[in-house]
């Protein structure tokens, strides 16, 4: 059975960081979606790969994924090869997602950027029929892109205030990777006390601009179609 949205990304956890709100807001209204890792993580600071699949299995389990797979293209050096491509491509076709979720390809780590052009590429070339696979050409209806370490200015904002409670449960689920004052292991930009207090900011800030408590805001290459204007904008205070 296809799932309607695929959320895929570098390493376990930047779904949960970039986009986990509107999954479960999906999940929520009765829909499906799939996460996929491009990598086990296995080059990250603190943890190590066993970790990260034992936390990311339990995330998807908070957030109410299908499925989370889990690719190996390798960490801390993610290659756009023709066979990570085709790797990609036929996962795509296999779930025929209607959206795809995935990394601005412009972040400060260098897999997120690449993973963010490898997810695109592959969401287009999955259409082409003639590029052969184990399943048939399915193209995706659009690709959208999170903001990870930077910021971008968004083409539409989701409201996951309702979903900040779960959002919140599946970030936690990465403890290898963000604060606990008990661990002995190297500190990092993930790891330091103020992490998550920004990514709570980040999500304020993006709910702000459309009038609501938290929000996960979405560039989009072309704009969605918006069928009622006025609708779109209740919400906003007197010349907000
Ligand atoms: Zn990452």
């Amino acid at each position: 059975m296809p799932v309607d949205i695929l959320a895929i990304a570098a390493h376990p956890d930047d779904i949960e960081l970039g986009c986990a709100g509107t999954l479960v807001r999906w999940k929520t209204r009765g829909g499906r979606f799939g996460l996929v890792d491009l990598t086990r993580g296995e080059m990250g600071t603190r943890g190590d790969a066993e970790t990260r699949r034992r936390e990311g299995t339990r995330a998807a389990e908070i957030l109410g994924a299908e499925f989370r797979e889990t690719l190996d293209l390798g960490d801390g050096g993610l290659s756009k090869s023709r066979e990570n491509e085709l790797a990609l491509i036929d996962l795509i076709r296999r779930e025929k997602p209607r959206l795809i979720l995935t990394s601005f390809p412009e972040d400060r780590h260098p897999d997120h950027r690449r993973a963010g052009e490898l997810v695109t590429d592959a969401a287009f070339y999955s259409g082409l029929r003639k590029i052969e696979t184990s399943h048939p050409a399915h193209r995706p209806q659009q690709t959208l892109y999170f903001s990870t370490a930077y910021t971008h200015a968004p083409t539409f904002v989701v409201d996951v205030t309702e979903a900040m409670e779960t959002r919140r449960a599946a970030i936690r689920a990465f403890t290898s990777q963000f604060h606990d004052p008990a661990s002995a292991e190297p500190q990092t930009v993930l790891s330091q006390a103020g992490f998550l207090a920004a990514i709570e900011a980040r999500a304020r800030h993006f709910g702000f601009m459309v009038g609501v408590e938290f929000g996960e805001g979405f560039v989009s290459r072309r704009p969605p179609r918006v069928d009622d204007p006025v609708a779109a904008f209740e919400g906003f205070e007197p010349g907000f």
